[in-house]
């Protein structure tokens, strides 16, 4: 494709974008999803201060495209695009290259908040919360297997960057829980929304506002070296045109491998078959890339299997719906499971079923307090019943059970006591105000916990564990921090905290040279 014709494309694509609004919506925790079939109007039209400009969004034309930058960041997630605008306020000049031709990647359909401890949000909310439990917790739901100095600097920078988002116009001050939590510290947009889209909008603005460069289309093949040093990146835009553009530094936020049934099946053979709930673009290249230049790789078996997927879209059901108050009932109508438990274990407990599938329960309470209830509805997820008979008739399910299992839930929320199956957490409401609604579910890959190593200050180690110079990963590319069970929220937290980190670490780096 010729030049003239390749921005010409570029163009057309913006111009979508923005009337698309620049997103796709679906939820996970970085919930991951894709298309823009899932955009949320609400999203889309909610008045949430600082960022009502994002929609706006295009990107930058092909011609402006230059031959070197300070910084080249590869992929333009939440860690992308935290890592560039740590980069530019240092004083340099990066670039986004995204491969796809929308922004965001699986950042784009998290949909249950950020986790973060001593929060000032917190604080007003009388949350008593500390970043002592936020480690242990995180610890305990990946088995202590997490990289424990990558937990550290996680759990103390949280707070950090729930003020920095705020700085920045982007407000995350409406606070839920998670599985495998015990206090309330995921943090979600002022409404209630998804976070997601919400997130990757008003950081979109503010590149924009910075005036840092964003490439669509823009699908990078290679880190390139010269004399051992890494000095940028060949690229392929619009399909059509190869280019080598050369930077300082390299950093990669690709993201994960989740849309890669083929890197997974080769680690995890058991999972053929599931569903994910990942965007099309999450496919591994930065982990591959890296490997290629030295770089090594940790717990690259450890998939993430969300229990709550919508199996025909394969559109996660955010988390934020049972930490709100809902139920899993099995076909028969009966509880099975802690509903708060960690993703791994709701998932086990859904696979013993002979359907290998449950169906979420929730009432007019859940849904007021979970706006992305009403994309779900959009999509066409709900089934809705004035009443629990009615709704057990919908859903296929004997009536005098789902009633029998919404009263015992009710007494031990009234108790705060679930004899049943010691749920702890989700029980500030019970289920009791009419209508009630379902959402079948079932399992679906949603996060690879594997990566590449890293270090606390992002940078990409070789296989002796030392740095390899000029050369800086985060987000859902890199491994470790949460060992062999991620919490859910904590995947935003981490692709704010270390992509803000990879910028400034990647900034002093160039500095330096
Ligand atoms: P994170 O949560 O770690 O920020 P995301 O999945 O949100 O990760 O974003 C990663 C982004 O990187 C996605 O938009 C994806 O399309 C993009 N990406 C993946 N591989 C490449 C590549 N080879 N070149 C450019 N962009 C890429």
């Amino acid at each position: 494709m010729k030049k003239t014709a390749a921005a010409a494309l570029t163009l057309i694509l913006s111009v979508m974008l923005v009337i698309a609004g620049c997103g796709n919506g679906d939820g996970n925790s970085k919930g991951n999803n894709k298309g823009n079939e899932n955009l949320s109007k609400d999203n889309e039209t909610s008045k949430v201060e600082g960022v009502s400009g994002a929609s706006e969004a295009s990107y930058t034309p092909y011609d402006q495209l230059k031959d070197k930058y300070d910084i080249i960041i590869i992929g333009s997630g939440g860690a992308g695009m935290s890592a560039a605008l740590e980069a530019k306020e240092k004083g340099l000049n990066p670039v986004i290259f995204e491969k796809m031709p929308v922004v965001g990647g699986n950042t784009n359909k998290s949909s249950s908040g950020m986790n973060a401890s001593e929060t000032k949000f917190q604080k007003e909310q009388n949350i008593k919360d500390s970043n002592d439990l936020f480690y242990e917790e995180s610890l305990k739901g990946g088995h202590g297997t997490n990289n424990k100095e990558m937990l550290r600097f996680f759990v103390d920078n949280s707070a950090g960057a729930i003020e920095w988002l705020d700085s920045i116009g982007i407000r995350l001050n409406n606070i839920t829980i998670t599985g495998g939590m015990n206090e309330k510290r995921t943090h979600r947009p002022e409404d209630g929304s998804a976070v997601g889209q919400y997130l990757v909008k008003g950081l979109v603005k503010n590149l924009q506002d910075k005036g840092i460069p964003l490439f669509v289309s823009a699908d990078v093949k290679e880190i390139t070296e010269q004399d051992g040093k890494i000095n940028g990146v060949k690229v392929l835009f619009n399909q059509a045109d190869e280019k080598n553009i050369t930077s300082n530094a390299v950093i990669v936020t690709t993201g994960g491998f989740g849309a890669n049934m083929d890197m997974i099946t080769e680690v995890r053979p058991d999972l053929a078959g599931y569903v994910t709930t990942n965007q099309i673009g999450s496919t591994g290249d930065g982990i591959k890339m890296i490997e290629k230049v030295g770089g090594t790789t940790v717990d690259m078996d450890q998939i993430q299997v969300h229990p709550t997927v919508q199996q025909e879209k394969s559109y996660l059901i955010g988390e934020a719906v049972r930490g709100e108050g809902a139920l899993l009932i099995s076909s028969e109508g009966k509880r099975f499971t802690n509903e708060m438990n960690t993703r791994d274990k709701v998932t086990a407990a859904i696979n013993t079923l002979p359907e290998k599938a449950a169906i979420l329960i929730f009432d007019s309470g859940v849904k007021t307090r979970v706006k992305a209830i009403e994309q779900y509805e959009k999509m066409g997820f709900v089934i809705q019943g004035d009443t629990i008979e009615a709704l057990a008739k919908e859903i296929n399910v004997p009536a005098a059970q789902l009633q029998t299992s919404l009263d015992t839930w009710n007494s031990a929320v009234k108790n705060k006591k679930d004899a049943e199956f010691g749920r702890t957490t989700g029980m500030d409401n019970d289920l009791s105000g009419a209508p009630y609604y379902a959402i079948k579910i079932g399992p679906g890959i949603h996060y690879t916990m594997g990566g590449v190593v890293i270090n606390t200050n992002t940078e990409v180690l070789n296989k002796e564990g030392t740095a390899i110079p000029g050369l800086f990963a985060a987000g859902e590319v890199a491994g470790g921090l949460h060992g062999q069970n991620r919490i859910g929220g904590n995947s935003v937290a981490e692709i704010i905290i270390f992509g803000r980190q990879a910028g400034i670490k990647a900034a002093e780096f160039v500095a330096s040279q």
